[in-house]
Formats: C-alpha cells, structure tokens, sequence
C-alpha cells in the first residue's frame, strides 16, 4: 500500500510498526450539533481507508474519540464552549446533548455504511488519564501553571511546526474567528492543557485536579484515548484537513513531549467538501445533513458515492445537481448489477485476480474514483454473471455502496408504488365524499379492500394498512 503522507507531504509506501497490523486512530466528532456532510466525507474516506488495510489483509485496529468536553468554537484556547453552546441551545444538560448527537452521530455513519471503529471512547471517561499525562508534562518541562491554567510549553520544543511551512500555518490562525491573545501564554502557540480558571462561569463538567477543578483541553484527550487503547507507536492517525492546525500539531507536540519518541508515522488528511463559494460552514446557509438529504428523496450511498468519485485530497465541490449526477450513476449502476444473471459457476481465478488489481489502484493512496473504474471493467469483461457478481461482492467490501442489495431496492420501489396507488385512491375518496357521492367513496374504499388495503378515517385524517 502507498499513502499521502502529510507529515513528509509524500506518498509513500506504507510500512506499519509492526508487520501485519495496523493502529489507527480518528478524531471523532464534537458532539453538539448533527454532523455535517463535509464532516461526513472525512469519515467516509477513512472508512475506505481502513477497509482498503483489511481488504489487503492488515489486521486493523482502530480507535475513535467523541468530543465531549473542552472543545471550544475557535479550535484553539478562545470562543465559545461547543457542547455549552449546544445545550443552552436546546435547553437541555451537556450530557444529554453528546448522548443526543453521538447517537445521531452513528445513525448517519450507519446510513452512510461508515464501519463503527474497535474502539470508542468519550473524552469525559479518561479524566484521569489526562490528568496523568499533564502531570508528566509538568514534571518534563513542558508544562506551566499561568493564572491556575495549565499550559504547554511549544518553546521547549525542537520544531512545532511539524507539517511544514509556518507562515501558512499562521495565515490559517489569522482567518479563525475570534483571536484574542491570552496574556498567559509565554509564547503565541502555547495552549491550554487544563482550564481551572474557566471563562465559562457556567460551566457544566468540572473535575477535581492537583491544579484546582476545572475542565481539560480539547488537544489532550486524543493523545490520551489513542495510547490508552494503541500503546505508544501508532502508524495512521486520520482527520479532517482542517484539524491539522492547530489541534494534530498540538496533539503530536503534547504526545511527543509525554512520550520521548515519534509517535504516529502517517498523518491522513481528509480535504474539504466546499460550495461553489468556497468553505462550506456550520453557521452559512443551509445546513446539510444527512438526514436533509433523506427528506429530499437522496439515498445516504448516492452521497457516499458521490465522495468515491473524487480524490480525499482535492477540495469536493457539492452542489446538488452534482449529487444529482451521482445518484442517477448509482441507480444505474445497481440496476446493471441487478441484471447480471446468476448462472454458472464463479470463476475463483478471476476473483482472486480482480481483487488484487484492486488491492493494487486503490492501495496506491486510497484512489476511490480508480476503484470504480475498475468496477465498470470488471462488468464488461467476458465473465459469466455468477463472476462477476462475486467480483462485485468483493469490491462492495471496500466501496462500501450495498452494490449487491437489488432485493432490497426493489422492495421498496414496490412500497413506494403501493403508497403512491393508495394515496391516489384516497384523495379520490376525499373529493367524492365532499361532493356528496357516497356510493362513489364506498366503491373505492371496497377497491382498495380487494387488494388488501384497509383504510380508516381518523380525526388526524385518514390511514391505511394492509390486511
Ligand atoms: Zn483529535
């Protein structure tokens, strides 16, 4: 396998740790609001990618955090509390806020067929853990105590700056919301490793620490969760484009300080989802989520698809006449499927074949758009059907796209008609009830009966179901 490193901005070929394995960690989302579908892509790119390792035959472990706590709106030590901002929002308590939107969280991955990773782990469980882990920094040095917060210590570093140039770095801190300079700091990076002296007057989660009560950084806790669960070597840790600064800068200098050694070799960004005006945000215009895209007829996978079709490291333009387009290619694409015949027998050979050719393109830095070429290959090669559907099968196991569910789809495409039949028929019955033609109402009402359909009138209108 290759991989885009954003640590040597190489591709490189991948070489875990140890041989065969491979840890993995995501930053998982902040838990205060749906996610967006921009979010939505970095998660269904990693999901390629740690299906890709073990269709390659890594066994893979991976581990995902959930943001809970100390996530504040600039990413930085300024701005609003997240999960605060969410619950004063909807009146409700912090932590029925993150149990809300984590469970909302998962319901959208599994629409998206995003794999739930080994591990997940909620910062607001590893306290202690943190706590730790700022003890040894101060104890190293790389910690201070300025105005009962802690604070790490970027000077005492050999380089901060690990993923390259720095006058980029800071043009991207000059475009954050809301920068204001914290006197405490000794230098322009440090950063809050735990808040006792909170700016947050009502603060929802405080805990006792040698330092006062208080609450943890957001930096800290996926340092902590991902050597909790994977030890101290870690081979990929993924993210959005966006947290590389300063959130994974921070987290490798924290880690790195703690641990005395290299922790992650291969850094794996996920480039932005934009609108034909540039960043697609939380706070402008609509905002789209999964479910929004559900209520406008949109299969969760035809945006899915929509994300395989481009490259995770090229900003992905949305709009909707190009998910449009997308999800007119899957419906094809499915629909040719579905019309494979399944006799003969699978020819094994060819399996084995297709499967390491696609090992191979999608292997060289998780080239999505490469794979589905590959899958209309493999469609029009002299192969039996029987073949070619194992060999869809197998790709499925990557690609994720339910390519094989025909069953499924037409199903529905029967209720959807039987719906649309029924409705029909009921506003027939409506309008000949208002005209007084009773005879004309009962004559549809036994029609539907006949095919097994029982309609009631009710005060909140009339139902049907079958009988
Ligand atoms: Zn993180």
């Amino acid at each position: 396998m290759k991989l885009f490193n954003t640590l040597t901005k190489n591709v490189e070929e991948f070489v875990p740790n140890v041989e065969g394995k491979v840890n993995m960690y995501t930053c998982g989302p902040t838990v205060y609001h749906f996610a967006h579908i921009g979010n939505l892509r970095s998660y269904i790119m990693e999901d390629v990618l740690e299906k890709t390792l073990r269709y390659a035959g890594y066994d893979v472990k991976r581990v995902m955090n959930i943001t809970d706590v100390g996530h504040l709106s600039s990413d930085a030590d300024t701005g609003e509390d997240k999960m605060l901002k969410g619950a004063k929002r909807e009146h409700k308590t912090v932590m029925e806020i993150a149990q809300f939107y984590t469970d909302a969280f998962f319901s959208d991955c599994a629409k998206l067929n995003i794999k739930t990773p080994d591990v997940v782990e909620p910062a607001t469980n590893c306290i202690d853990e943190f706590i730790h882990m700022i003890e040894v920094l101060l104890e190293k040095g790389y910690a201070y105590r300025a105005s009962e917060n802690i604070y790490f210590d970027t000077s005492k570093l050999e380089s901060y700056y690990v993923f390259g140039n720095q006058s980029e770095e800071e043009l991207m801190v000059g475009v954050r919301e809301d920068v204001t300079e914290d006197e405490n700091k000794k230098n322009k990076n440090d950063f809050v490793l735990w808040f006792t002296k909170s700016k947050f007057e009502d603060q929802a989660l405080k805990w006792d620490s040698p330092w006062g009560v208080g609450y943890p950084g957001w930096h800290i806790e996926c340092s902590c969760i991902s050597m909790k669960h994977l030890g101290e070597y870690m081979d990929i840790h993924c993210g959005g484009i966006d947290n590389m600064f300063p959130h994974h800068t921070n987290e490798i200098a924290q880690s790195e300080a703690y641990l005395g050694h290299k922790w992650c070799n291969y850094w794996f960004h996920v480039h932005h989802l934009n609108d034909q005006s540039g960043k697609m945000s939380k706070s402008k215009g609509e905002f789209l989520t999964v479910s929004l895209l559900e209520q406008k007829g949109y299969d969760p996978l035809a945006y899915r698809l929509f994300c395989l079709q481009s490259h995770y490291r090229k900003p992905l333009v949305f709009s909707y006449e190009a998910l449009d387009q997308a999800a007119g290619t899957y419906k094809k694409l499915k629909k040719r499927i579905a019309d494979l015949d399944k006799e003969g027998l699978v020819d094994e050979a060819a399996v084995a074949d297709h499967k390491e050719k696609f090992v191979e393109v999608v292997g060289n830095d998780v080239n999505t758009s490469m794979g589905i070429t590959l899958l209309y290959d493999a469609l029009k090669e002299e192969l039996n059907g029987a073949t070619k559907r194992a060999i869809v099968s197998s790709y499925d196991e990557v690609l994720g796209l339910n390519l094989l569910a025909e069953e499924e789809t037409a199903a529905n495409d029967v209720d959807a008609e039987l719906e649309a039949f029924v409705m029909a028929k009921i506003e027939e019955r409506k309008a000949a009830k208002k005209e007084k033609n009773f005879a004309l109402a009962d004559a549809i009402r036994d029609e539907l009966l006949e095919k097994g359909i029982a309609i009631k009138d009710t005060r909140e209108g009339v139902v049907w179901e079958r009988v």
